[in-house]
């Protein structure tokens, strides 16, 4: 089925169904108004999850990590200083999404949605004059495409791109606090009674069996399928594949959201990647262990080294798959009129006795992310220093399309394309509260605070903590971008302005919850 049918044609077509079967979405009705948007550009957003800046070769990595990326960036605006609005994927998305941060939307933990007034602030109501097309990977996510549900014209369901998906019901998700059995059951509650008609039109992949995929893709993983958990498994190849489609046969100007999995843990590489940085002799820079809440500093520097490597040859492969489906769409000509942002939610860490993200350490490879905007026809590569945060993406892009301004949002119009210059010294912030109340003042938290080059770390709360109620570190970020020397102790006065800066921000955004 093409998408260039004329509007009579789509009329015709939608005689031809009784009014109680529903459409599958790319043979709705698009709005008159799409009809009439004809040199509008698309936007399309591409985040792969737990993608940490530190270990992207474009940014300075060791290890040649990105080689596609790498290429691509000499066409993109790049920001080297983006920080995420948390160190895991829910606060993070949702910051993405609404352009506020985790103080402000409120969805600090899972099944938490952002509060009620953002449901018509998200980036998609925002460009509710596009067609809207979303798909992640992650299930978490879900909780926040459902409450945008409206402001969706094309909403994938998660199992759309998975090869397994319903050993998922049974099981998977339980006793993890970064994915929600109770989500899980309501997206797939949803996509089985909700009108889903994808299964008339699915593209070859998905028409042999489950069996007969799995043995395809078996040898092409020695790993293992990349899964989320156990056994629901699915390939990125796949999900590159199917979006790419969709977004060629789209209603144009579209916006679309896709999230895909890759490098985020397990890190199940492909065939072509594995070992693929065995014994190369990289050095992973040693760290304190001092860490001073539960979870911290136990994991053994040999393990995380190994974790390292597995995740480093995982992003291989995202990038890969990033490569072919840059290709694809310049291919097709659509990149031509499209604004292409890619990005991640979050990091991961292997450093100071910590794996992974689900901490609430926020050193910096678990909150700087890749930024890169590919502007419709920039030929020339752009370097851009300044601290960014992921809550600026969606006032740029409404500015870049000609918007409304994002009068809500906490993040600002990026370079190069604001009007008036961005203060270099602006406050960025990142924000992780899982252990607080949803509506509760923040007590129990992390609270970062980026200035120019300055980095304050604010631990409050005795979850965190035990009996030490606070616990401030300051680094600077760019003479130490490891951040093996905490300056509160010789540099305390500096450490008590920003922290003092920090603590009035925090009595402001609590105030509505005291
Ligand atoms: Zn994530």
């Amino acid at each position: 089925v093409s998408n260039n049918l004329s509007r009579r044609d789509f009329l015709k077509l939608v005689g031809l169904f009784s009014g109680n079967i529903a459409l599958p979405p790319f043979l709705r009705i698009p709005p008159s108004s799409l009809l009439t948007q004809a040199g509008k550009k698309n936007v399309l957003i591409v985040v792969f999850d737990a993608l940490s800046a530190y270990n992207v070769s474009l940014y300075g990595y060791g290890r040649e990590t990105t080689p596609n990326i790498n290429r691509l960036a000499e066409r993109a605006i790049i920001y080297h200083n983006n920080f995420a609005a948390c160190s895991w994927t829910v606060p993070s998305t949702a910051s993405l999404m609404t352009g506020v941060l985790p103080w402000t939307h409120r969805a600090f933990n899972v099944n938490q949605p952002v509060i009620d007034y953002l449901v018509t602030k998200s980036v998609f109501h925002a460009f509710r004059d596009y067609y809207r097309i979303a798909y992640s990977h992650n299930p978490l996510v879900y909780t926040f495409l459902d409450q945008f549900q409206k402001d969706l014209d094309d909403y994938i369901p998660v199992q759309q791109l998975f090869i397994t998906f319903d050993e998922l019901t049974q099981t998977i998700f339980r006793n993890d606090d970064d994915i929600s059995s109770v989500s899980w059951q309501r997206i797939i509650k949803k996509a089985l009674n909700g009108g889903y008609s994808y299964s008339l039109f699915l593209s070859g992949f998905l028409n042999i069996s489950r069996a007969e995929q799995l043995a395809k893709w078996k040898d092409s993983f020695p790993r293992g399928l990349p899964n989320i958990r156990a056994d629901n498994f699915f390939v990125l190849e796949q999900a590159i594949d199917y979006l790419g489609v969709q977004v060629k046969q789209s209603p144009k100007p579209f916006f679309a959201y896709f999230h895909f999995m890759p490098p985020h843990e397990p890190y199940k590489t492909h065939r072509d990647f594995v070992d693929y940085f065995k014994n190369d002799g990289f050095q992973s820079v040693e760290k304190p262990r001092d860490i001073p809440f539960a979870g911290g500093g136990k994991i053994t520097s040999k393990y995380l080294y190994k974790m390292r490597r597995e995740y480093d040859e995982y992003i291989l492969y995202a990038d890969r798959e990033f490569g072919r489906f840059f290709k694809n769409l310049e291919d097709s000509g659509v990149l031509e009129d499209t604004w292409l942002i890619l990005t991640s939610d979050h990091g991961e860490l292997f450093e100071r006795g910590i794996l992974g993200h689900n901490t609430s350490a926020l050193y910096q490879p678990v909150i700087r992310i890749p930024l890169m905007i590919f502007e419709p026809g920039r030929t020339r590569r752009m370097d851009i220093r300044i601290p960014t945060s992921t809550v600026d993406l969606l006032p740029t892009l409404l500015h870049v399309t000609g918007g409304q301004p994002a009068n809500w949002s906490e993040g600002t119009v990026l370079p190069p394309f604001a009007d008036t210059p961005v203060d270099t010294n602006r406050n960025i912030y990142a924000i992780e509260a899982r252990n607080n109340g949803q509506r509760d003042p923040l007590t129990n938290a992390t609270v970062v605070l980026v200035k120019g080059h300055m980095k304050l770390t604010y631990y409050i709360g005795d979850e965190q903590l035990g009996t030490r109620q606070e616990r401030v570190e300051l680094y600077d970020i760019e003479a130490d971008p490891e951040e093996l020397n905490n300056l509160n102790t010789d540099k305390p006065k500096l450490g008590w302005e920003l922290l003092n800066e920090l603590k009035a921000k925090l009595a402001e955004v609590n105030a509505p919850y005291l």
